[in-house]
């Protein structure tokens, strides 16, 4: 009777500590968040919201969704910036009904996305971007309506769930704060106002997990903490470095335009080193990382000052409003690979410059175009700074005027400048340019007609039998070689 007591009570404690062990094992494995939904509502005078610094067309919409009975909140960015003093970029709504019910409400309103479902509700140029509230993917295994790739990436994205749900969904605890039109209060389910205190960017769940559901969630955390001054928390920053490589599987698309959020949102120096830093810049630009690497063995100051030097210059056009171009940031960004190449071309298969800085400038942005899809008008515009770099250098007297009119001259003389900034010697070609652009035609003549009389060309040229001329000294290519090696 005893012994079948103990075996009973033996049995029952066996049973209790193998269910707590591999209780214990899968709660490991399906790594918990870090973050608990515990709602806090902050009412209107304990929060810096001001419904004055909020778009008119934000509230229009929030307000009709409430005025339907749906539930409806301004999120993200907007709040997040709001609080900080920020100006928002633009105004984010979420809400419970679903697309199709905020697509027949607002007649100005289209219907997009197939990876996200959303809705943009159009205000003459003005857009305002509602979603409805989504839940984690984990909460709904067997729905058809997500789905992951074997790495875990989410491909589908339209589970509804939520506005807990939604919250926990968000990337950074600070861009999941929900401002409530109905009166004035701000939500928050993740700790979000207190890491905007201390100026933490901490992601919303185990880390690891959430970069491998979407790994544009690195760029998007060194983006941020640039743009805010913000540090990252520990469990966020320490995987990035390992996971830069998960980059490699985004469509290119969708990392060229997350290139140009980075790169050309007024912080794009800060953004550039921290890319660098967490090795998530050679994922994106794999021939600019080697070049940039390969510089830094040979001493060569250039590549790094240029690139550096073109961001700053962006930096300054964007806290001007002034308009910035894509071309002019991947012709900084391609340079150096591109003449690197053509160099190697030049030198082990004897091409002459020309040609080898035409066939270098195609192969290199078609190699970039397989991490970062560059749209042709771009691609076509980089082409056309670089080709007009040789021939500003050069400065043939015939050719001046027609090189004033071109129609991408101010951009190719914006990048001369900056290749002089960043220590190149051009022979003050730069220089040269500038000033000629503040003359009038009498002035341009007199200065074209000195050119003439110092290279003899005009004199000589209509004489003598027309040679063909050798590539001199201080044409772009052979002149970066001499730079370069
Ligand atoms: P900004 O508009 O200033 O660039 P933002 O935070 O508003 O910053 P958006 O791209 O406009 O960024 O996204 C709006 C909101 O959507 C974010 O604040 C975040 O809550 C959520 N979000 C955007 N991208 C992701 C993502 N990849 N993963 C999870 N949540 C995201
Ligand atoms: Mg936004």
């Amino acid at each position: 009777m005893f012994s079948y007591t103990t075996a009973i009570a033996v049995m029952v404690l066996g049973g209790t500590l193998i269910f707590w062990l591999m209780h214990n094992r899968n709660q490991a494995k399906h790594s918990q968040p870090i973050i608990d939904p515990e709602k806090t509502i902050i009412p209107r005078d304990k929060h810096p919201v001001s419904r004055r610094n909020i778009s008119d067309n934000a509230l229009k919409v929030i307000n009709r969704l409430n005025s339907q009975g749906y539930e409806a909140y301004l999120v993200g960015g907007c709040i997040r910036d709001l609080y900080l003093d920020l100006h928002p970029k633009d105004f984010d709504v979420a809400t419970n009904a679903s697309p199709e019910d905020v697509r027949r409400l607002f007649r100005n309103s289209r219907l997009i996305g197939r990876r996200f479902k959303l809705v943009h509700v159009l205000f003459g140029r003005d857009m305002i971007e509602v979603a409805t509230f989504r839940a984690n993917h984990e909460q709904h295994h067997g729905q058809e309506k997500s789905s992951h790739s074997d790495s875990g990436r989410i491909l589908r994205d339209n589970v509804y769930g939520t506005m807990e749900d939604d919250a926990m969904r968000r990337d950074f605890t600070v861009n999941a704060l929900y401002y409530d039109g109905r009166d004035f209060s701000v939500v928050d389910f993740c700790n979000g106002v207190e890491d905007i205190r201390t100026g933490t960017l901490r992601l919303i769940g185990d880390p690891i997990t959430r970069y491998h559901e979407d790994p544009v969630r690195m760029l998007r955390a060194v983006r941020f903490a640039a743009k805010l001054n913000f540090s990252m928390a520990p469990e966020t920053e320490k995987p990035i470095s390992e996971l830069g490589q998960l980059l490699r599987d985004i469509p290119s698309a969708r990392l060229f335009d997350e290139v140009l959020k980075l790169l050309q949102s007024g912080h794009g120096v800060r953004t550039f080193e921290l890319l660098r830093e967490y090795q998530l810049f050679a994922p994106l630009f794999p021939a600019t990382d080697h070049a940039l690497n390969e510089a830094l063995n040979e001493q060569d100051k250039h590549v790094y000052a240029l690139i550096i030097e073109s961001l700053k210059s962006t930096d300054r056009r964007v806290k001007q409003n002034r308009p910035v171009t894509p071309a002019f940031l991947f012709a900084a960004l391609l340079w150096s690979p591109m003449r690197r190449l053509a160099r190697e071309l030049m030198e082990n298969q004897g091409m002459p410059p020309v040609p080898a800085f035409q066939q270098a400038s195609m192969t290199v942005i078609t190699n970039q175009c397989n991490h970062t899809a560059i749209p042709r008008r771009f691609s076509m515009m980089v082409r056309d700074i670089w080709d007009l770099q040789i021939r500003l250098e050069r400065r043939q007297p015939k050719l001046i005027e027609s090189l004033l009119e071109h129609p991408k001259f101010r951009a190719a003389y914006d990048f001369l400048v900056l290749r002089e900034q960043s220590g190149e010697d051009l022979s003050a070609a730069g220089q040269w340019w500038t000033e000629i652009q503040e003359l009038d035609v009498h002035g341009r003549h007199a200065m074209i007609k000195s050119l003439s009389s110092h290279g003899g060309q005009k004199k000589q040229g209509n004489k003598r039998r027309r040679r063909r001329r050798k590539p001199r000294s201080d044409d772009a290519v052979s002149n970066n070689q001499s730079g370069d090696s």
